[in-house]
């Protein structure tokens, strides 16, 4: 078997709070309890969404409860020659076509169809590529089927979910899937240990892995945190960022958020990792939630 490589993938667009935490601990854990690597990749592809600084704040703060990666980290926003080579790479197969339809239409569309699938009406008509977004021609069998390792078996057929996606944005951004697809490959990345909140992207990646001749990882997607009120905690949502000094108490409460029995108060958080990455047990997580 090959070596096992994880990763942990935030956006800067906010500082990181508890849910953020569990996803990089449970990503950290997985991978040292495997004896493989772990990798940290700062998803900077909307510079707009990204407050100044916001990337260091991430770094010192994953940097402060010790889960340190196995390489520096790798930003997105560097990496766009790869992202335009598999763009390439789909125009060659017939894979690709631009759309110009603007959020409005897009909304009406659904209204009327009452579907949340793009419609496909760009399709045929040859619009060039520059100003307009590029959309994924979805193959010819959309529906996937992967066994997630804790949400269980998974099922969804992307003509009927999404239709054709955009992969590149009409004011030339990169979209996640694609970014995310390219990178996860270009790592060796063999697990994705994220938030349930992005179980619904992963059909569209494996489809993407496929189009584009990729490895696909296995996934574990994890229960979302809430907040009192049942709220998801989020960035948008304003969860409270983490607080540094509090590093070892944050790495207990996420340990015991993702279903793990209590370990012997640690000294330290490099302690408490070598602990925790012993105790690991991924069966615990419980897909509820
Ligand atoms: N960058 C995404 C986020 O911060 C995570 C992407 C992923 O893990 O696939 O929500």
């Amino acid at each position: 078997m090959g070596e096992y490589v994880g990763r942990f993938a935030p956006s800067p667009s906010g500082a990181l709070h508890m849910g953020s935490l569990l996803a990089a601990l449970a990503s950290y854990l997985q991978a040292r309890s495997r004896r493989g690597r772990w990798l940290v990749r700062v998803e900077d592809l909307d510079p707009q969404r990204e407050p100044a600084g916001a990337d260091r704040d991430i770094l010192r703060c994953l940097c402060a409860h010790h889960l340190l990666g196995d390489a520096p980290p790798s930003y997105q926003s560097q990496r766009h020659p790869l992202y335009q080579h598999a763009l390439q790479q789909l125009r060659q197969n017939g894979r690709l076509y631009s759309c110009s339809c603007s959020r409005a239409e897009l909304k009406q569309t659904r209204l009327k169809t009452a579907s949340t699938a793009y419609d496909g009406r760009c399709s045929t008509r040859g619009l060039p590529t520059q100003t307009n977004a590029l959309r994924l021609r979805l193959a010819e069998h959309p529906k996937h089927h992967f066994i997630d390792a804790v949400a269980g078996l998974q099922t969804e057929d992307l003509r009927l979910t999404t239709g054709d996606f955009v992969l590149r944005r009409r004011d030339g951004l990169y979209a996640y899937q694609l970014a995310v697809v390219v990178d996860d490959a270009a790592q060796g990345i063999t697990e994705v240990v994220r938030g349930a909140d992005l179980l619904d992207n992963t059909a569209r990646q494996i489809h993407l892995q496929q189009s584009l001749s990729l490895n696909e990882p296995d996934y574990l997607h994890l229960p979302l945190l809430r907040d009192e009120h049942g709220q998801k905690l989020s960035k948008q949502n304003h969860a409270p960022a983490l607080d540094n000094s509090h590093a070892l108490k944050n790495l207990e409460c996420a340990w015991l958020a993702l279903g793990q029995q209590p370990l012997p108060q640690q000294p330290d958080c490099p302690s408490f990792l070598r602990e925790a990455t012993a105790a690991w047990r991924v069966e615990r997580i419980s897909a509820k939630a």
